[in-house]
């Protein structure tokens, strides 16, 4: 006899699209291994609950077979690289999409160990693999990359190890500037550890995107803290060491320098749902998924509707870094199948979603995270439901203001660029922070500890009421708090070297 294990499985999809066909073996497994539900993921990918140990190698062995993979979606290498999963908006989404899968591939782990352990594929000790960047002993920590689009800020760039933001000329990338030491996670009680932005560095030509990429990440390899994992990641190194330091570790080990940042500007970090054309006249649904988790429940049967979906669908599944879905390259001919399957099913968007819910995120938390101290997905709906009485009662309800719950100050679902945000601290408390951007540029900072339900509201309805009646033409509710010294700003803000 053992303890009742259970796991959670990451899949990871290229550029977070999956064909019908393996959406359908996808929502097969989770119900033969897992508890019947998928989790669509902050960071573009699949997660599956309460997989017993029994089930672990048969459910990743299935999970290759339709050509998914779960190498890479933890451990102490580069994770999925996250952008915009819509490569049909434009010439420039089509070719940053194609240039994130290229990144994706390059930095995977070159080890054999996987497949000789999880796929069955001869010797599984023996003559170490060579690992041409990450070496033997890998890196300190996870490492994560994502690119962006402005103007708009979708997969949160800031919040990565390396962020690359777009620079366009003439409707083509010229080139992206370089953003490193982005990271939100932290530990309760620990001043050493703390949510930081990526700073932005310099820009380069597309071409030389990758070789910089590899120096940042030999330098991390090179210099991060092998000690102590708390303290780890990418923005240690650099702030232990400073930025200057590290451009010039950057530039020595590239032997050229860095351009100067080009100008960029971002208005937002959320999705845009419904239905859009793309370039090549395919069209492109955004569903709101309430924090990613596809499931069934009475008058809401999302799980259902996608399954029907995937049996008619020639186009694919793609997910957005906001935890939604995009059904994609739907013909004219098909929409109307689509949006029937959607209404029939109690999951086509509805238009009385409020501006407030259509900008929430919320981390998985309990029942299956072990490092939760609060709920959090299974919580977040049903606080939104009274803030939206607030939002309807004062006018604002179709205005768009984050609002991102984490169980703990991991901070996966990035509360911490909430405009309002939480952080659970036991269960039904919470910590409420305010004032980050709706663009994701500025961190939120703490405005009251240990919360309840009653106490939030009680927080939050004056604070609401008072940006509905005094805020400035076009301000955001994150910077009206900053400019009426509800919180202070930040006091890590983005450093642009320029
Ligand atoms: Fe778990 Fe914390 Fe991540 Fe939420 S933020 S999923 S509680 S580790």
């Amino acid at each position: 006899l053992e303890p009742h294990y259970q796991f959670m499985v990451r899949v990871r999809a290229a550029g977070g699209v999956t064909a019908p066909e393996q959406w359908l073996i996808l929502d097969e497994l989770s119900e033969l291994y897992g508890n019947g539900t998928m989790k669509l993921t902050t960071r573009q990918s699949f997660q599956f609950h309460g997989i017993l140990k029994r089930g672990l190698k048969p459910m990743i062995q299935s999970v290759n077979e339709v050509l998914l993979t779960t190498l890479a979606t933890c451990g102490d290498v580069n994770r999925n690289v996250m952008c915009n999963p819509n490569p049909y908006q434009s010439k420039v989404h089509g070719e940053v999409y194609e240039f994130a899968g290229e990144i994706s591939s390059h930095f995977l782990p070159k080890t054999k160990a996987y497949h000789e352990i999880w796929l069955d594929k001869e010797k599984v000790a023996g003559t170490p693999d060579m690992e041409p960047l990450y070496h033997h002993t890998y890196l300190p920590r996870k490492f994560k990359i994502g690119l962006a689009i402005p103007p708009n800020n979708d997969i949160d760039v800031f919040a990565n190890d390396l962020g690359l933001i777009v620079i366009e000329e003439e409707n083509r990338v010229k080139g992206y500037n370089i953003c490193v030491g982005g990271g939100l996670g932290s530990t309760l009680g620990d001043d050493t550890t703390y949510s930081r932005l990526a700073d932005v560095i310099g820009f380069v030509s597309k071409e030389k995107v990758i070789e910089v990429a590899e120096n940042v990440i030999g330098i991390q390899r090179d210099y991060g803290n092998r000690s102590n994992r708390k303290l780890s990641r990418l923005k240690h190194t650099i702030d232990d060491r400073g930025l200057e330091w590290f451009v010039k570790e950057l530039e020595a080990r590239l032997g050229w320098e860095l351009d100067r940042p080009r100008p960029y500007d971002f208005i937002k970090n959320g999705d845009t749902y419904g239905w859009v054309k793309g370039i090549n006249n395919k069209w492109f649904y955004t569903l709101f998924v309430e924090h990613g988790r596809v499931k069934n429940e009475d008058g809401y049967e999302l799980k259902r509707a996608l399954r029907e979906i995937a049996h008619i669908h020639k186009g694919d599944f793609r997910l957005t870094g906001n935890q939604n879905l995009i059904l994609g390259n739907v013909a004219e001919t098909e929409r109307g199948n689509i949006e029937s399957i959607l209404e029939k099913y109690g999951v086509k968007n509805n238009p009385k979603l409020t501006g407030l819910r259509k900008n929430s995120m919320a981390c998985v938390a309990l029942n299956t995270c072990g490092l939760a101290f609060a709920e959090s997905e299974r919580y977040l709906p049903s606080l939104v439901d009274k803030l939206d009485k607030i939002m309807l009662k004062i006018g604002l309800q179709h205005d768009e203001i984050t609002i991102r719950m984490t169980g703990c100050p991991n901070n996966c679902a990035r509360s911490s660029l909430g405009e309002i945000g939480f952080v659970g601290r036991a269960i039904g408390r919470y910590n409420l922070y305010l004032g980050a951007s709706h663009n994701g540029d500025r961190l939120n900072t703490l405005y009251k500890e240990m919360l309840s339900e009653e106490d939030i509201l009680q927080a939050l309805e004056p604070i609401l009421t008072a940006y509905a009646k005094k805020r400035e033409r076009g301000e955001r509710f994150g910077d009206f708090v900053i400019r009426k010294e509800i919180v202070k700003p930040t006091d890590r803000p983005i450093r642009v070297l320029f």
